[in-house]
C-alpha cells in the first residue's frame, strides 16, 4: 500500500434490476480496484426513494484505504457504474448502480466534477445509518435525529 494511502467512504445504491446482487457485486469490485483495500462493508439497507419515484433502494457504505487520488477514484467508480448499465435519463432517475464518494480523508474538495464531503450525505438516512454502522465517529446523534423520519430497514444478510 502506498504511504499516501487515505481512508475513504463510498456510498452504494441501486433500485433497478437485482439491486441486492448488484450492490454486493459492486462491493467486491471496489475491493479489487487498483491500489485500494476494502476495510469494512456495512450491512445492506432497504430504503424509500428520496425526491424520486420507483422501487425501494438497496444501499450500503464501504470504507476503503486507497492510494488513488479523488479524481481517479471517481473515475474508477464511474467505470463500475457503467459496467452495471447505469443510465441517466433524468435527474434522480431509478438506477442500476450509484456510487458516491462521501469522505476522502479530511479532504474538502469542490470542483466541477467532484464535491467532497458529499454535499447531501448529512441529509440522507441511507448514507448515515450504514456509515454509522462501520464508522460511528463519522456520524453524530444530531445527524441521525435529523433523518429519523426517513424509512430505512437493515437487511439480514445471513
Ligand atoms: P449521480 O447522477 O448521482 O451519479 O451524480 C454523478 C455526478 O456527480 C458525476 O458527474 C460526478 O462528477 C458528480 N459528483 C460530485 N461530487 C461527487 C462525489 N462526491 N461522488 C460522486 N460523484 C460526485
Amino acid at each position: 500500500m502506498s504511504p499516501l494511502a487515505v481512508t475513504a467512504y463510498i456510498a452504494l445504491g441501486a433500485n433497478l434490476g437485482n439491486a441486492r446482487v448488484t450492490v454486493l457485486q459492486a462491493m467486491q469490485s471496489i475491493a479489487t480496484l487498483r491500489a485500494t483495500y476494502c476495510v469494512h462493508c456495512s450491512s445492506l439497507y432497504s430504503t424509500a426513494p428520496i425526491d424520486a419515484t420507483g422501487p425501494d433502494y438497496i444501499n450500503a457504505v464501504v470504507e476503503v484505504i486507497t492510494g488513488l487520488n479523488p479524481q481517479d477514484l471517481l473515475f474508477e467508480l464511474q467505470q463500475l457504474e457503467q459496467t452495471a448499465g447505469r443510465q441517466r435519463p433524468y435527474r434522480n432517475a431509478p438506477r442500476t448502480l450509484d456510487l458516491d464518494i462521501l469522505l476522502y480523508g479530511d479532504a474538502c474538495l469542490q470542483s466541477t466534477t467532484l464535491v467532497i464531503p458529499h454535499p447531501r450525505m448529512r441529509t440522507r438516512a441511507f448514507v448515515l445509518l450504514p456509515l454509522a454502522e462501520i464508522a460511528p465517529a463519522k456520524v453524530s446523534i444530531n445527524d441521525l435525529q435529523a433523518v429519523s423520519d426517513q424509512r430505512i430497514t437493515r437487511l439480514n444478510t445471513d
